[in-house]
């Protein structure tokens, strides 16, 4: 109990961070200095008017000098951020790799809501998400997860050296690196063939970034049907928009908050290649016997 209650805290607090990061990332403002204040009157706010959604609430959603509303969108996102920590720790467990993971769904989270307001993504986020995930992919066991080819996991021997890249940790690595790849790469050949075809840029460079990073914590296959999930989620949606002229059929809408989402989801689906190779294999109840010793092995 103490843990859940340490880990949703931590969430609480890197929300408010996360409001600090969105409010100033647009602006291209520093997100260290100077300390917070009211966008309305610059009065700076004291730490005592600063605690996650227990101030909005004492405050009644006013600033304590000049009475000016804050957006319900503070404490929200506070809650939020909050409940994803919380979500990460019941799949990791109180362990080493919750950390990383823990600040893979706050950027996810940050990415959201800047590409919702301002239709950017900043690359420092993406640029942090790539490094971070290829420095922790040796633990990150959601890769070992990913179905990599057998010219990949077999012993090689070259000269006196025992290559084993079937070792786990090294199947880890390569997978966070094909991960990248993949998520870059696969973004980047739509947007040349959407450029290709409708003459104009189709695909941000700020997606095409993000995904490189959402690939070296989630592995190839994940990365790729992360994609295919966001594109549906985003025509759907924006298929509906259209259809109830809340926008343009030549209005453009911001990709990341899909991706964001497809990209957190994927986290607790099992590999999707594994479940192909597993089905094209078909042995008897495989998929069955993979999906249980999946939730049984989840911590
Ligand atoms: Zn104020």
């Amino acid at each position: 109990m103490f843990e859940i209650i340490l880990v949703f805290i931590l969430g609480l607090v890197l929300g408010s961070f996360a409001n600090v990061c969105i409010y100033r990332m647009q602006r291209n403002l520093s997100i260290v200095k100077p300390n917070s204040h009211c966008t309305n009157c610059n009065n700076f706010i004291k730490w005592y008017d600063n605690i996650p959604i227990l101030s909005y609430i004492l405050l009644k959603g006013k600033c304590r000098y000049c009475k000016s509303k804050i957006s319900l969108r503070y404490p929200l996102i506070e809650f939020i951020c909050g409940l994803l920590f919380l979500s990460m720790y019941f799949l990791f467990g109180f362990s080493y790799i919750l950390i990383p993971f823990c600040l893979f769904a706050f950027c996810l989270l940050v990415i959201t809501v800047i590409d919702f307001d301002s239709q950017i993504i900043p690359d420092e986020i993406s640029y942090f998400l790539i490094v971070l995930g290829l420095l922790v992919s040796p633990l990150n066991h959601i890769l070992s997860d990913t179905f990599l080819p057998p010219a990949l996991t077999t012993q090689y021997n070259i000269g006196s050296f025992n290559i084993m890249l079937g070792d786990p940790v090294l199947k880890r690595i390569i997978s966070s690196v094909l991960g990248l790849i993949a998520g870059g790469g696969s973004l980047w050949l739509i947007g040349c063939i959407g450029e290709k075809i409708f003459g104009e840029e189709a695909m941000g460079g700020g997606d095409l970034k993000i995904m490189a990073g959402v690939g070296a914590f989630i592995g190839w296959d994940k990365v790729l049907f992360s994609i295919f999930l966001a594109s549906l989620l985003g025509s759907i949606v924006g298929g509906c928009m259209i259809l109830f002229k809340k926008i343009g059929r030549r209005d453009k809408i911001p990709f990341g908050p899909y991706l964001a989402i497809s990209s957190f989801v994927m986290l607790f689906l099992p590999s999707p290649a594994t479940i192909i190779n597993y089905i094209f294999l078909f042995e008897e109840n495989l998929l069955i016997k993979y999906v249980f010793t999946n939730l049984q092995n989840i911590r």
